[in-house]
């Protein structure tokens, strides 16, 4: 490890890590809007619990960057010396099968009917990450390991994963709602075992899928009913659209007090009922 002297190198070297921290062209989960909806597929039943740093620097990205701490593997991490806030996160791979958003934002997106509600269906079909904060009280992750202790495993289902909060709402939640039993499709299968390792990932020593291949295996598979190929376009929209998915990262502050929303069957609002019904009420069309 070299030596840095003065306040511009330092700052200069920071920076040279938080680019390095954002240059990953993995996708990765976002909701955007209060009551947008994934659906998707957690592929492995060993999530990672990573520390990483938060640094905000509008010159680099208009979200936060999450660069990995070093401490624990090199005894020394540049942003822990810095006082840089730690973060705890839990990361998975996700297969996204679709996205359910309350505002339409692309043509091609599809009109479904659920409940009482309109929304504009993007057909995702692609290999993520999905990597979160633990949440106040651990609220996010007592919906994911509710989900596990069910079944003791992650895999043997989709879920529906829900955002409640405006864009800029400090204090927007997420839930977690399992759905019916459904073996792994094929095409997915294939994919999970040819995935790089997630810890490979998080330490940024890993930045892309081989999307080419990925891109060949969808191409074999059948398409969802109405869904819309648009396979490269989302990429796209996924990597490069930071302006616009960068207030999902807005979550709340450390020292936010959150209030969990009253109206709302969620786990994460039940100290008390940690007993209760595991899963969560949400308005879901009959998965197909
Ligand atoms: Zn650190």
């Amino acid at each position: 490890m070299s030596i840095r002297k003065g306040v511009d190198a330092i700052a200069k070297r920071n920076k040279e890590m938080a680019e390095r921290a954002v240059r990953s062209n993995i996708p990765e989960l976002f909701l955007r809007n209060d009551g947008d909806m994934a659906i998707f597929r957690l592929l492995n039943d060993d999530p990672l619990d990573v520390d990483f740093h938060e640094i905000y620097d509008k010159a680099i990205s208009s979200r936060p960057m999450f660069p990995y701490c070093t401490m624990d593997d090199d005894g020394r991490c540049e942003y822990c010396e810095s006082d840089i806030d730690l973060v705890r996160m839990f990361m998975f791979w996700v297969w996204v099968e679709r996205i359910l958003h309350t505002t339409q934002g692309d043509p091609l997106w599809t009109t479904v009917e659920v409940g009482q509600r309109t929304y504009f269906e993007e057909s995702v079909q692609q290999i993520h990450i999905i990597k979160r904060k633990f949440g106040q009280r651990q609220a996010l992750w007592d919906q994911f390991m509710t989900a596990f202790e069910t079944t003791g495993t992650w895999k043997d289902r989709s879920f529906a994963f829900k955002r409640k909060g405006a864009p800029n709402d400090i204090n927007t939640t997420y839930s977690l709602s399992a759905l019916d039993r459904e073996p792994i499709p094929d095409h997915v299968a294939k994919i999970m075992g040819k995935l790089p390792s997630l810890e490979a990932v998080a330490k940024g020593m890993v930045t892309d899928l081989d999307i080419e291949q990925v891109a060949v295996e969808r191409r074999t598979q059948q398409p969802r009913k109405q869904a819309p190929r648009k396979e490269e376009k989302e990429q796209d929209v996924v990597v490069k659209d930071e302006a616009v998915v960068a207030k999902d990262e807005v979550e709340v502050p450390k020292e936010a007090v959150v209030v969990p929303p009253q109206d709302e069957v969620s786990v994460e609002a039940g100290e008390g009922e940690s007993s209760g019904e595991p899963k969560v009420t949400v308005d879901l069309p009959e998965t197909d």
